[in-house]
């Protein structure tokens, strides 16, 4: 496709872009044009929000309940950034944000907090986008950035008009999303464009994600997907309650996917031992446990015991039978069940994915230290969370700090 023309778009300063329109990208730019700036959004694709809208399938965890501090420790290794960025925006911040759009929210189970039922994802964009065109944010959709270029200078395309030109903005927030679900435009495609100035980013890796094993092909016929209630999973000593579903090619589940980390790190480190194990009767003691495996009569069916005695119904008996290791009592199968994960599922099917620009990369206002000027928010940063209404809060609280930190660094209009 030939490009037509180069030019350099002359615009009130100052003016900061904002580089892609998920929520960070689109907080930072409410933030920025409340306090006066002149903000324009580039979106590659033809829509903004699309992973946000993604993220309203299957119940629009916004964010949590938690205590900051309970909060800020699901973000491993970067829970202490986390933690001053959780106490600037925090999660009632983002409740009254939402109800400023006229979206009410309610904590539902485990502290989890959704939109009322009432509105959908839909609607909460729609509200989103209608405040910032009233804020005066220009919202350019097909213009994919191509690079930096100068000291200020970002490069785009239009894809509509086929036609390149350079923006030289005040400041940057790039907020380009993870490489999961690439169709939703989060397709990490951007870190070539940071490694050309001398950035380096964390490889991508699938993270809240189903976990792969090698189900034989009986197994596979027999069980189909069924889910596995009131369990327990657990890798390298984190263990997990919740609901898992048994596919054809292993395991979903919230539990699975909290334990993405520590599967991806046993993985990596290899070794003969399954990486995960199952406790099909986490609730009950192992002293009664013992008691009630005890009363098993000669000649009852395994099946019809572990219904009678535990209500374990199938698909349980299969499960124990495809995975049961050879002489392993039945305490130990039905409350360590060793699961041989062969690897997780692909990053394009993964909720959020690890990896991005690491926070070395960064200052502590998250401004690249390569490239003054230029902030970094959402999940482009290599910071990982379990489900939750942790990934959505972590993307809001860095857009608002990225905000904050340009307000500090630029003189506003007003
Ligand atoms: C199935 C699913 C369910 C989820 N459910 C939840 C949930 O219930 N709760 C929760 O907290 N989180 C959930 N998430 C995660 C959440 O949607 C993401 O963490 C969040 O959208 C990331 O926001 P972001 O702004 O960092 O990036 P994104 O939303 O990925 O936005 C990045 C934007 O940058 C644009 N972009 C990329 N490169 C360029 C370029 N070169 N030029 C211009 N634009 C570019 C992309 O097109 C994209 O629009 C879910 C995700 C998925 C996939």
């Amino acid at each position: 496709m030939p490009i037509s023309s180069t030019r350099v778009v002359d615009a009130p300063t100052p003016l900061v872009a904002v580089v892609g329109g998920g929520p960070a990208g689109l907080l930072a730019a409410q933030r920025l044009a409340e306090a006066g700036y002149q903000v324009r959004v580039f979106e590659q694709k033809a829509t903004v929000g699309r992973k946000f809208l993604v993220a309203g399938h299957g119940g629009f965890n916004l964010t949590n309940s938690e205590d900051i501090g309970t909060f800020a420790s699901h973000y491993g290794a970067a829970a202490g950034f986390f933690q001053e960025a959780l106490a600037y925006f925090s999660p009632q911040d983002l409740r009254r944000w939402a109800a400023e759009l006229g979206i009410a929210t309610f904590v539902g189970t485990s502290g989890r907090v959704f939109p009322e039922a009432q509105h959908t994802p839909a609607d909460l964009l729609r509200a989103w986008l209608r405040r910032l065109r009233e804020l005066g944010v220009g919202l350019h959709v097909r213009h994919r950035w191509l690079g930096f270029v100068g000291d200020n200078g970002l490069r785009f395309l239009n894809e509509a008009a086929n036609e390149e030109f350079v923006v030289e903005p005040a400041a940057t927030v790039l907020a380009l999303g993870g490489a999961s679900w690439p169709q939703t435009g989060s397709d990490g495609h951007w870190t070539s464009l940071l490694a050309a100035i001398g950035v380096p980013c964390q490889p991508f890796a699938p993270s809240n994600c189903g976990a792969e094993v090698g189900w034989s092909a009986f197994f596979k016929e027999k069980v189909g997907r069924a889910p596995l209630k009131n369990i327990a999973l657990s890798c390298d000593g984190q263990t997990v309650r919740g609901e898992i579903m048994l596919t054809d090619y292993g395991l979903e589940g919230t539990p699975v996917y909290a334990l993405t980390p520590a599967l991806r790190a046993a993985l990596a480190a290899g070794g003969p031992t399954p990486p995960l194990q199952l406790n099909l009767k986490p609730d009950l003691a192992p002293d009664e446990l013992l008691r009630r495996l005890a009363r098993r009569r000669p000649g009852t069916s395994l099946a019809a015991f572990l219904a009678s005695a535990l209500h374990l119904k199938p698909p349980v008996p299969t499960l124990l039978r495809e995975l049961a290791l050879p002489g392993a009592d039945l305490l130990s199968q039905l409350t360590a069940l060793p699961i041989p994960v062969a690897g997780l599922r692909p990053l394009a099917e993964a909720i959020s994915s690890a990896g991005g620009v690491g926070f070395a990369q960064v200052d502590e206002h998250l401004m690249l230290r390569q490239r003054p000027g230029t902030f970094v928010a959402g999940e482009m940063l290599d910071w990982e969370a379990p489900t939750g209404g942790y990934l959505l809060q972590g993307c809001f609280s860095t857009g608002a700090w990225v905000a904050q930190a340009i307000s500090g660094r630029l003189r506003p209009l007003t």
